[in-house]
């Protein structure tokens, strides 16, 4: 998906992100959800791909609302001119609100203290705020939990009453959406209706109810109600890895982590490698230095399990991850020169993958992709797809 050509950088290592491929997997997952308006969730800098260039692919791709987990992100798409609506949720007490109102966004709220908060910045500012109450489900995280939701909607009502809030959404997330069929998100139905009947009977007149992510978009359509909220599956990772995998899903992986090798050596068999010497030769071979590290978001758990691609042969990562570097036994007779490219992970089907790399260090590809630090440049191809 990537080419060479396009990658102007000596840096040592690489992301490269596809922004066609983001508005590609918009366009995919709204067609699974036809019924509904998407929100792409752009938390933790787009999921590491980059906060406002992949709001602006998602838009693209046809998404209306865009989704943080902390309103500085909400903040800064709007200072980026970003005119879609914008959503966001994760709030501690003294949050400066008047930031979010005064830009025109859309808060969630889970508890009767950033009501109070949110109503206080709404009077203020002589502009009501408008906001979605969040039903805890029973993913027991966010969202308020029985008789607390009730009195989170009697205290919203007086509010409205009062002209500083407006009411326009009440929203739940999902325990096990990766799990299709699963009893817990019958379960979460059952109780999101319930807290939709309590609003609107208390006199909310709601303009969205939101539950489904990535993982419910696809496959329970019962979640979509007015609007949905993927996040992984807009940046082309399968939110289902036990079910299905992104070529199957029709998604595009948008991020290529590749490093370019620092030096390739001869050494004997026997030999040990990189700290501890967890790795031995077996045969005289050839080492690659890569300069990558945890330092750069390489799991050190990935010591002797991580995959690569050299020359476009699979390889694994020899020995301990380091905070700057990794070695690669790229095998006896091996011709691969210093500055040839690594591929960590990208979008080849054939991998490696981001979701190899979770698979082979048990986690979630969500965690490989946020993790890439900030010593590594971001390239952006596809840019084409935002006009
Ligand atoms: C992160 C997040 C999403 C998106 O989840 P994906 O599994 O990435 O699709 C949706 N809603 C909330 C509340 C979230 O925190």
């Amino acid at each position: 998906m990537t080419d060479q050509l396009l990658r102007p950088t000596t840096a040592p290592a690489t992301v490269v992100v596809d922004l066609a491929a983001i508005r590609h997997n918009v366009e995919t997952l709204r067609a699974a959800a036809p019924g509904a308006q998407l929100m792409a969730v752009v938390k933790a800098d787009g999921y590491g791909h980059g906060l406002v260039p992949s709001a602006r692919a998602a838009l693209a791709g046809g998404a209306t609302w865009l989704g943080t987990a902390q309103q500085g992100e909400a903040v800064a798409l709007r200072d980026a001119g970003i005119t879609a609506r914008l959503f966001t949720w994760l709030h501690v007490p003294g949050t400066d609100f008047e930031a979010a109102l005064s830009r025109d966004i859309d808060l969630g709220v889970s508890t009767t203290w950033a009501l109070d908060e949110i109503a206080s910045a709404a009077r203020l500012l002589e502009r009501p705020a408008r906001v979605h109450l969040k039903i805890d489900t029973g993913l027991a995280r966010g969202g308020a939990f029985g008789a607390d939701f009730d009195r989170l909607v009697a205290d919203a009502r007086r509010y409205e009453r009062e002209g500083v809030v407006t009411v326009v959404g009440v929203w739940s997330h999902l325990v096990s959406s990766d799990v299709p069929d699963a009893p817990i998100t019958a379960a979460q139905i059952v109780v999101f209706d319930e807290a939709v009947r309590t609003a609107e009977a208390a006199g909310c007149r709601l303009e969205v109810r939101h539950l489904a992510n990535s993982a419910a978009t696809l496959t329970a359509p019962r979640t979509h109600y007015d609007l949905v909220r993927p996040g992984i599956a807009a940046y082309g990772l399968t939110p289902l890895p036990s079910v299905a995998s992104s070529d199957e899903l029709g998604l595009v992986p948008a991020m290529t982590l590749t490093a370019r090798l620092a030096s390739v050596k001869q050494v004997p068999a026997g030999q040990g490698v990189s700290y501890g010497h967890a790795y031995r030769t077996t045969t005289e071979t050839v080492l690659g230095l890569v300069p990558m590290g945890y330092a750069d978001g390489i799991p050190r758990n990935a010591s002797d399990v991580g995959p690569l691609a050299v020359a476009g042969v699979r390889r694994t990562i020899a020995g301990r991850v380091c905070m700057d570097q990794v070695v690669v036994d790229l095998g006896p007779g091996s011709t691969v020169s210093a500055g040839d490219e690594v591929v960590l992970f990208g979008a080849d089907p054939a991998g490696p993958t981001a979701q190899d790399w979770a698979d082979a260090t048990d986690t979630i590809s969500y965690e490989i992709v946020t993790r890439i630090g900030p010593r590594v440049p971001r390239v952006l191809v596809g840019e084409e797809a935002l006009t």
